[in-house]
């Protein structure tokens, strides 16, 4: 029998924790025949929720569920993790600035990258998921220095989905029929959905559409913006589909991109498409053996030039304000 993986995930007692825990202990984040350790982090406000998650869990009798540990220690929590998905962060409340956003999150994201990196285990893989997530995870990562950079990324395949989920519907195409779509950039409304080099039925995305008003003024828009639509009608923000794409994320990258595919995954820059090195910004990558490569040669018109600069530069000033901060 296979060793367990152990598997930490932060915020667990939260909305997102709370849809994100059955999958992981059902086999979908890693594979129906891999066994996991669930390593619940929490702050001490939420460990009676947790335990409460921790219960049902139990109640689930999944074949594949080990154990659960359930602390308020980061370096209790992270100890021998082999994927940490980071959830819980300080959302942005009203009148808060930036700054105050990006400060709050550090008094959370740089404890933890330094406990990551002092207890994980060698194989560490992290995804964050708490906005602002790109940033986040450079903060993590930049507290991690023996850990390898590129372990560290930030999930945008939830808006990955989003946009093949659109692409589909404008087209009349199975989901399953859409390949090679890309978000580059940043998770939040800068972000750009690129269908240039998307297939839909194995045409071309762009030709197929034939429709720049459409890429402009809706497509895109409807993607970027497609969280606040959610909260608009459900009084409440997305948490089963930020779930499901945490686990595509880590599942993509542990068991491989179909052949002739690729996915979005938000990963320090190595300065590929004019991306400033070090910059945790999202790219078309490939994924295979646990590693992950960024599909090169893509040629960028100046409309997806345009769009990927402005998310990339906002990402620039987001690391020039944690920088400035002494966050990283
Ligand atoms: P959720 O579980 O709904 O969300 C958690 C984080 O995921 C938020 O930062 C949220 O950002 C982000 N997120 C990313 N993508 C999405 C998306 N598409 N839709 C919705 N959210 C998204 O938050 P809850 O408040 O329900 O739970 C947070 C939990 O984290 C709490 O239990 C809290 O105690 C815990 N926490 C734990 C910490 C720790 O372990 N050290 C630190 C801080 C909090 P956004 O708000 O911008 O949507």
């Amino acid at each position: 029998t296979r060793t367990p993986v152990n598997v930490t995930v932060t915020g667990a007692a939260g909305q997102i924790g709370y849809a994100l825990l059955f999958r992981i202990a059902s086999g979908h984040l890693l594979g129906p025949d891999v066994p996991v350790n669930l390593r619940l982090l929490e702050i001490p406000q939420g460990l009676k929720a947790a335990e409460g998650t921790a219960m049902e869990l139990d109640d689930c009798a999944f074949p594949l569920l080990r154990n659960i540990e359930i602390t308020d220690d980061a370096n209790v929590g992270f100890a021998g993790a082999n994927v940490a998905l980071l959830v819980g962060a300080r959302p942005r409340t009203k009148g808060m600035e930036r700054g105050d956003l990006l400060s709050a999150n550090g008094g959370i994201f740089k404890p933890q990258g330094k406990a990551i990196n002092d207890n994980a285990a060698d194989d560490i893989k992290v995804l964050v998921v708490g906005n602002p997530a790109n940033t986040n995870a450079l903060i993590a990562q930049a507290a991690a220095p023996d850990v390898p950079a590129e372990r560290f990324t930030a999930m945008t395949r939830l808006d990955h989905n989003r946009a093949i989920s659109q692409l589909a519907a404008k087209t009349g195409a199975a989901v399953s029929d859409i390949k090679r779509l890309t978000i580059w950039g940043n998770h939040s409304a800068t972000q750009y959905p690129d269908i240039f080099h998307a297939e839909v039925a194995g045409k071309n995305a762009a030709e197929v559409v034939n429709d720049e008003v459409w890429l402009a003024d809706t497509f895109i828009p409807t993607v970027a913006k497609r969280g606040a639509a959610i909260i608009e009608a459900r009084g409440a923000s997305s948490a089963a589909s930020a779930a499901n794409a945490a686990i595509d994320h880590v599942h993509t990258w542990v068991n491989g991109t179909a052949e002739g595919d690729w996915t979005s995954m938000g990963i320090p820059s190595d300065g590929s498409y004019g991306v400033p090195e070090g910059i945790i910004s999202s790219f078309p990558v490939t994924t295979k053996d646990g590693k992950y490569e960024i599909v090169q040669g893509l040629d960028i018109n100046a409309f997806s030039r345009a769009r990927i600069d402005a998310s990339v530069q906002e990402l620039t000033e987001e690391r020039d304000a944690v920088r400035e901060l002494g966050l990283i």
